[in-house]
């Protein structure tokens, strides 16, 4: 056993105090969790300088950061973060789903935007430091099926204005109600929509590029991705369906990665395509790649609950493709999927507006043809704990 060297994130000295003034957990649907902006008890903060490193863990009561105004987060967007939640399971127990992930993840994003950088494995622990304390009266445990939104983020909070490398960090975890959507709009039922409506970005407003950072988790890509966001949503689309480059590849959607079950033209063949991460234009999900690796394991080779067997594809894709895939009636679902998306983890998308022409994405039968809610029944199950998977990480 090697103990970690000094200046290194260890979950294992992290320190806790507690408040003194617990505050009143809200009921599901109130304005409160509505808000997005209620958390629970409990932060964690973890602070890294030059000289010391990363220093002692803290649980502590939440309360608003103080940071200088001159700190760099404020100017130069030397942030990061990432998105996760806490589950509560049917057995009881208390979940992450696949945390390795996340922690990897964010610590990449913060080396892309000169933060330190930690173990991976050490986000997960700090996370169960934090839920050991909030987690039985915040999630109870007669509420399964239950969950927390987790927010890790990192900022560069040094008082140094001039534009250089931060020298001091803040590593922070706060946990957030969250209403679960998926208990509100339900797609597919009589008079509801059968899934989200895209609407595609113009060639002149672009997330991500080549040598870019938009396969990071920093603030720095949500920003300047709101106008069109925005200005879709006031058209009455759910999401932007971010395309990249002259031949108009579709990259992801909004906040969440986008799938197509289609048949290919020249083979006939049924396959799942969706956007490669290798050319850096998609954050990788850790969902998207949970949908691949079971859709290999469990679809690849045989029919389930009457969907044909599918073949995974991670490969550029354009949007003029999906236009003539529906029109010759190859197009089977389309779907979306990430961590805080609508319905959560997995939703359908019925249409994508391009230009002045309306895809409709339904399969034949005029509604999703089904892979998206089977994966998201097999998700659901290890996130809460019906399956006792590898991916389920109990706290
Ligand atoms: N793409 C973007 C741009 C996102 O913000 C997210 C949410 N983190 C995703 C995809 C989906 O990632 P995940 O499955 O890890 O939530």
């Amino acid at each position: 056993i090697t103990s970690p060297r000094i200046g290194e994130l260890d979950a294992s000295t992290c320190s806790l105090t507690r408040t003194t003034t617990p505050r009143d957990v809200p009921a599901p649907g109130s304005p409160e969790e509505l808000s997005h902006s209620y958390c629970t008890d409990h932060m964690v903060t973890v602070r890294w300088t030059a000289e010391t490193g990363w220093e002692t863990p803290q649980v502590k009561p939440s309360e608003n950061l103080s940071i200088p105004a001159t700190a760099g987060c404020l100017h130069y967007a030397t942030q990061c973060f990432e998105g996760m939640k806490v589950y509560r399971g049917y057995d009881g127990k208390l979940r992450l789903f696949r945390p390795d992930c996340n922690g990897e993840r964010l610590s990449g994003s913060a080396v892309r935007s000169s933060l330190p950088g930690f173990q991976p494995d050490e986000l997960k622990k700090l996370i169960a430091r934090l839920m050991e304390v909030d987690g039985p009266r915040w999630l109870p445990r007669d509420r399964p099926g239950s969950f927390l939104y987790l927010r890790p983020a990192m900022i560069g909070n040094g008082p140094h204005l001039g534009v250089q490398v931060p020298k001091e960090a803040l590593l922070f975890i706060i946990a957030v109600l969250w209403p679960d959507v998926s208990k509100v709009k339900k797609y597919g039922q009589p008079g509801a929509p059968q899934g989200l409506r895209l609407y595609a970005s113009h060639p002149d407003n672009i997330r991500a590029w080549p040598g870019g950072f938009g396969y990071a988790k920093l603030g720095a890509n949500y920003g300047p991705s709101l106008q069109a966001h925005g200005a879709a949503q006031a058209l009455g689309y759910d999401q932007i369906l971010w395309l990249f480059g002259a031949e108009r590849q579709v990259t992801e959607a909004g906040a969440s990665n986008f799938f197509v079950v289609m048949h290919n033209a020249d083979t006939g063949r049924l396959e799942m395509v969706t956007a490669p991460v290798e050319n850096q234009l998609i954050l990788p999900g850790v969902t998207r790649r949970s949908v691949l690796e079971l859709c290999r394991e469990k679809l690849a080779d045989r029919a389930v609950g009457g969907l044909a067997p599918v073949q995974v594809v991670e490969r550029a894709l354009t949007i003029g493709e999906i236009e003539v895939a529906a029109k010759e009636g190859r197009l089977v679902e389309a779907f979306v999927s990430g961590t805080a998306n609508n319905q959560y983890f997995i939703t359908p998308v019925e249409l994508i507006r391009s230009g002045d022409v309306d895809i409709s994405t339904l399969g034949a039968s005029g509604e999703p043809a089904g892979y998206a809610s089977l994966i998201k029944s097999w998700l659901e199950a290890i996130m809460y704990g019906k399956e006792q998977h590898d991916w389920g990480y109990v706290i």
